[in-house]
Formats: structure tokens, sequence, C-alpha cells
């Protein structure tokens, strides 16, 4: 569904990005884990049209995005959630959830949204921005499911959270790829990516330093976790 190749990306004269090759197939999950500032949200910010000195191919279902604007990328089917969630201030969680125009025939009701998420149901009411961080990213993550996005681009969905409600994020993810819904989640829990991926991307200094099925990745849990620091 997702293909990149050779994807670079720069900061002015600084090179962030040295040549990508990934690929996210329909209902998988897909992890990119790497130490702090190794390109991971600069690649999400890439594919989603956001990131302007970017070069290599990104093709979406078959179609080449780089002509393609943010906007319109999103109305393909790609779902960005920022590592900021990006609550829209001032609205209730119903009315976030109410606001995003749906781009395919895959956009979950609000019933089903509600069913999969209840606390958004009891808390439907309240100012999207008074929830707690764990209440925000699953309202950010709904927000996208409502649209009926076809891939869904995570940027660190564990980061900050508790133990429980970081389960909780795991088994939504499950659920999402039930649906044939693809994901790619920035990750640096390498425990918890492991719970919930088909494959990982390890990403070193702006490189894919190694590509791990999740059999390999959760045999290799320690090593990884001490030396790549993440
Ligand atoms: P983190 O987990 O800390 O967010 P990351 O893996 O997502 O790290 P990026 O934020 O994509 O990494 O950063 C990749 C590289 O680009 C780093 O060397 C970083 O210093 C640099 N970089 C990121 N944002 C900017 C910016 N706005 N201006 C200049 N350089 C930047």
């Amino acid at each position: 569904m997702l293909e990149v190749t050779g994807l670079t990306a720069w900061y002015g004269q600084a090179q962030a990005l040295h040549g990508v090759d990934l690929r996210v197939d329909e209902g998988e999950v897909v992890t990119l884990a790497g130490r702090n500032g190794a390109g991971k949200t600069t690649l999400l910010r890439c594919l989603i049209g956001l990131h302007r000195q970017a070069g290599g191919r990104v093709s979406f279902r078959g179609r080449d995005l780089a002509r393609v604007p943010a906007h319109r990328r999103a109305r393909a089917g790609l779902g960005w959630v920022p590592d900021d969630r990006g609550i829209y201030a001032g609205l209730t969680v119903e009315e976030n959830l109410l606001l995003p125009p749906t781009v395919s025939d895959r956009a979950w009701p609000l019933e089903r949204v509600y069913e999969v998420f209840p606390v958004l149901a009891e808390r439907r009411r309240a100012p999207g921005t008074t929830l707690s961080g764990g209440e925000q990213q699953m309202l950010a993550i709904a927000r996208v499911l409502r649209t009926g996005a076809r891939l869904l681009l995570l940027d660190e969905p564990s980061e900050g959270l508790a133990p429980v409600i970081v389960a909780r994020i795991g088994a939504i993810i499950r659920e999402i790829k039930a649906t044939g819904a693809g994901v790619l989640l920035v990750e640096q829990n390498v425990t918890f990516a492991a719970t919930v991926a088909d494959r990982h991307y390890l990403l070193g200094q702006g490189r894919v330093v190694d590509t791990l099925d999740n059999s390999e990745f959760s045999r290799r849990e320690g090593e990884l976790l001490k030396h790549l620091g993440i």
C-alpha cells in the first residue's frame, strides 16, 4: 500500500534522511524505532507532505505522491496522528470527532468509535483539551478513524502514558489492523512495539540500519534496548 524508495530530507544544509526504503502493506502494523534524532518524525512528516526539503519516491496505493500536497494526501487516505495529538482547542470531544471529512467508505461511524473508545463516549461533552494525555491520544486516533484513513501514521502513541493506557492503545491498534487498514508507528518503547507490530524498521542517523520481523525483534528485545538506547 505504501512504498517509499530513496527518501531523503534536509533541514537547510543538514541532511536528516539518507535514502530510506520502506513499505507497509494493507492490514500490516509496522514500527519505526530508533534513538532521538534518528529521523523518525521527519520521515512521517515527509510521508504526509509537510516537509518540503525532501527527495525520493513515495507511492501510496499505486499513486506517486511527489506533487500531491498534504491535504490531498489526507484525502487519499493517509491519516496522521502527530506527537502533540493536535486536538482542536475550544471544541468538545464529540465536536472533534464530527469535524473530520470522510475520505473513504471505511470511515468509522460515531457509534463504532464510542463502542471501541468508551472513555470518549463518557467524556463526549467535555472540551477536548481537558482530557488526560491517554484520552487525548485516543481522541486523536479516533478522529483519524472517523475519516476512513487507509494508513495511520502514529507518532509515539505510547509516550508518557501509564502502562494500562498503553495496553489499551495496543488493543486499539490490533482492532485497526483487523479492519485491513495499515499502521506505521514511530515507537521508542520496544516492549510495546513487540506486542503490536508485524515488522520493524530500525532507523539510525537517517538510515534504515535493520529490518526485522516481530519474532526476531522480540528475541533481540534486550539487545535492542541496550545497544540502540531505545
Ligand atoms: P525524536 O524521537 O527526538 O523526535 P526523531 O527520530 O523523530 O527524534 P527527527 O526529529 O526526525 O528525529 O530529527 C532528525 C534529525 O533532524 C536530527 O538530527 C534533528 O536534530 C534534525 N532536525 C529535526 N528538526 C529540525 C529542525 N526543525 N531544524 C533543524 N534540524 C532539525
